[in-house]
Order: structure tokens, then C-alpha cells, then sequence
């Protein structure tokens, strides 16, 4: 991931540009200086311009949610029984890569080559554990510093347990990691799901993540075998976690969907990861989603979610509460690649969104949903020039040209900084 600084001062124009999803200027022009949008014009640019032809230039896409420690993955694991079944063949997976650090953190590497290949400039992504932390910590080989050009990224540590051991483990844990000293990389905290975080836990972790202003993650309303675990504390969860030796005695305290929705409400944003079976949690869970919207947003990963429950996200549903939707890919494990473009194909092939509806998701809803919407999503005024350029030839309606599928990314600009391709007349 090596990077070309962009001169100074420097204008692009393309066929199109589009600042905002929804919004699309024929002819448009972006003038940048130090890494930073200064003025946005349409019709015929500066001569000094860097004109890309026919292509669109949008704000670089925003992965609302990633696991990227199972970048290497060749192919997703089988769907077989549904999530409970994938979770057993990922936690055997993840037995095997505990032993080796190194290949996690390679992992994570060719997780954001490939994410900057998708014209991605921000990630929400699920840490099992500290990426790339103090050297002390680092597997022998690892690098501590970024590469010049990685995506900036919510890291939300991922923590979890049902038992009584917990808490006090959770405590030691976000004791003893130290924040990552690239700001590029933001803190999160994710309690990891309904049916791995028991309700002390989940407390002790918002009253935490209220305290010291931090965005958080869950997964939440992602199988109906979820809500059935809540309620009467059997089917194949409850199979999958005595198999695992994760279900105590006495049995935990698990909180239902819309519970979490009011606890999630009270770090300063909130990410309600899938969603899936939201609609059928319960009478008030979207009733608290609606009332929590200044603070909640909801990611979907629409391929996650037809290969673990056969369906697609309830769009409609969960949009009538006025939340903001923001897409993800999920990470390797469930989707065939870390195109967020993919995605959007999905809800577009399946007649759920326009095209720009879609693009709105992979781009300022999903920098609203990890809290970063001052640095990412939208070409502005004064926000940093985070945009991808995508090849479309001629086209008359460039939300749909830049989701077809022969449409290529050209180049990703992150800050000013070329990470991805080349920018060139
Ligand atoms: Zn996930």
C-alpha cells in the first residue's frame, strides 16, 4: 500500500461528479489543496485541470461493517443451519488462526488493499483484538505503523461472555489495550450479540462507552433462533453455546432486541448491526428504533444476510422508522468479497433501493453510523477529498452506470493521498 501525494493544488474533472448520493453534476469539477475540498464547480473547469473522461467521481465508499481478520478467506464459509450453524464453523476456524498472530495481521492487511481496490476510504470494522497495537503486543514481523494510504476506520473491540468470569475479563481487557496512536483510526467498543453479551456485561460496556464518548456496534436481531434463545432459552443457540462450553449455570440474564436498542442510545452513536428479524423482535423494538433515531443507525450486509437467513434485510420496515441505513459487507466469512458496491447491487437487483438510495447507504449514512461523518461520505466544502473515480464509459445516469458491473475503480483518493490506481487524463 504505497501512496502518491496529489500536487498541492490540483483540480479533477470527470463526466460526472456526484458530492453527495442523489445528487449528480454533468460536467463536474473539484478543486483540492492539501488534501482538502475547497470548491466544488460545474461546466468548464480551470484549465489546469486533470480531466478523467468518462468516468464518476464519488465520495469514497464507506464500509459500514467489516471483520477483516477473515480477509484471506478464499471463498465464504458454507450457510448451512443458518447463523448458528456458520458461528460453529467460524469459531473452529478462529481456534486454528489463534495460534498465529502474524497471519491475522496479514490478514487485516489484505482486507484493506482489498477494500482501497473497491474505491472504500472508510471502515467500520470488528476487532477481536488490538490491531496493529503497541510493538510490545505486535506478533514478531507485524508493523506497527500504517501504511500511508490505509482507510480511516472505526475499530470497535469486539468483546463478549455470558458467565460470571465475564465482566471482570472485559474490565482487564480494555484496562490493559492502549488506543491506537494513528488518529486515522478511531475507538469503538461492540458488545458482540444478544446471545453472547449477558445483561451485566452490556451495561458495564454503554456505561463505559457513554462515559468516554464512544460509538458502539452490536449485532442484533440477526436469526430468529436469536429471540428464541431470549425468550425461552433452548433451540439451536442454546445447542451451538453448551457445544462451545459458553452456557453457564446459572443461566444468564440476556436482554431482549428492544433493550438493547434503549441501551445502545446511550453511547453517542450507536451501530445496530443486520437487523434482520428487527421487525418480528418484539411489538416495541421498532417503536424504540424510531424514538432512538438521532443516535442509532442500523447496518445492513444484504448478502450476509440471504446466505445465513435466506432473506433480505426488511428495508421498508426498518426505513419507515426514519433511521438511517447504512450498508456493509461483512467480512469474508459470509460475503464473497469487501465491495460495498456488491451490496448495493444486491438491494438494486431486489428492487429494495434505486441506485442512489443504495449509494446514500455506502456512503454518508455509513460515515453517520460510525460517527465519522465529518471526515467521510460526502465531497464538501472544507471535508477532506476521500473520493473513488469509477471508470463507466458514456452514460447518461451515473448511479446506476457506477453499479454496473463493468464499471471499474480507477483510482481511490484518500486526504489528497492516491492510494488506489492512478488519477490521469
Ligand atoms: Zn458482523
Amino acid at each position: 500500500m504505497t501512496a502518491t501525494v496529489l500536487p498541492r493544488r490540483s483540480i479533477v474533472r470527470a463526466r460526472w461528479l456526484i458530492p453527495t448520493a442523489g445528487t449528480a453534476l454533468d460536467g463536474g469539477w473539484l478543486r483540492l489543496v492539501d488534501g482538502t475540498v475547497v470548491e466544488i464547480g460545474r461546466g468548464p473547469a480551470p484549465r489546469s485541470a486533470t480531466d478523467l473522461g468518462d468516468a464518476v467521481v464519488i465520495p469514497g465508499l464507506v464500509n459500514a461493517h467489516t471483520h477483516l481478520e477473515f480477509s484471506a478467506l478464499e471463498r465464504p464459509l458454507a450457510g448451512d443451519g443458518g447463523l448458528p450453524g456458520w458461528i460453529a464453523r467460524l469459531v473452529a476456524l478462529r481456534r486454528v488462526a489463534a495460534d498465529d498472530p502474524l497471519a491475522r495481521e496479514q490478514a487485516i492487511r489484505a482486507g484493506l488493499a482489498e477494500s482501497l481496490a473497491a474505491g472504500v476510504t472508510a471502515l467500520g470494522e470488528i476487532a477481536t483484538a488490538p490491531h496493529s497495537g503497541p510493538d510490545s503486543e505486535l506478533p514478531a514481523g507485524a508493523s506497527s505503523a500504517l501504511p500511508p494510504a490505509a482507510p480511516r476506520m472505526r475499530v470497535y473491540r469486539e468483546l463478549l461472555g455470558l458467565g460470571p468470569a465475564a465482566l471482570p475479563r472485559a474490565r482487564a481487557i480494555l484496562a490493559a489495550e492502549k488506543p491506537h496512536r494513528d488518529p486515522r483510526w478511531l475507538p469503538g467498543i461492540s458488545p458482540h450479540a444478544p446471545y453472547s453479551v449477558a445483561g451485566p456485561l452490556a451495561h458495564h460496556l454503554l456505561a463505559r462507552a457513554r462515559r468516554l464518548r464512544l460509538p458502539v456496534a452490536t449485532h442484533l436481531a440477526e436469526s430468529a433462533d436469536e429471540a428464541r434463545l431470549i425468550a425461552s432459552g433452548d433451540g439451536p443457540f442454546r445447542a451451538l453455546l453448551d457445544g462451545l462450553g459458553a452456557w453457564p449455570v446459572p443461566a444468564p440474564d440476556l436482554l431482549p432486541a428492544a433493550e438493547w436498542l434503549t441501551l445502545l442510545a446511550r453511547a453517542p452513536r450507536g451501530l445496530v448491526i443486520h437487523a434482520t428479524f428487527l421487525a418480528e423482535a418484539g411489538p416495541d423494538a421498532l417503536d424504540r428504533l424510531a424514538r432512538h433515531r438521532d443516535r442509532l443507525a442500523v447496518a445492513i450486509c444484504p448478502r450476509t444476510a440471504r446466505l445465513l437467513s435466506g432473506r433480505l434485510p426488511p428495508l421498508a420496515r426498518l426505513g419507515a422508522t426514519g433511521v438511517r441505513i447504512a450498508l456493509g459487507t461483512d467480512g469474508r466469512g459470509s460475503a464473497p468479497d469487501l465491495d460495498p458496491r456488491g451490496e448495493c447491487r444486491a438491494l438494486v437487483d431486489a428492487g429494495l433501493a434505486s441506485p442512489a438510495e443504495a449509494l446514500a447507504m455506502a456512503t454518508h449514512h455509513a460515515a453517520w453510523g460510525l460517527g465519522m461523518e465529518r471526515s467521510s461520505g460526502r465531497l464538501a466544502i472544507g471535508h477532506p477529498a476521500d473520493l473513488a473515480v469509477i471508470a463507466t464509459g458514456p452514460t447518461g445516469d451515473p448511479h446506476a452506470a457506477l453499479l454496473d458491473t463493468s464499471a471499474r475503480v480507477v483510482a481511490t483518493v484518500i486526504g489528497g493521498r492516491i492510494a488506489h490506481g492512478t488519477l490521469a487524463d
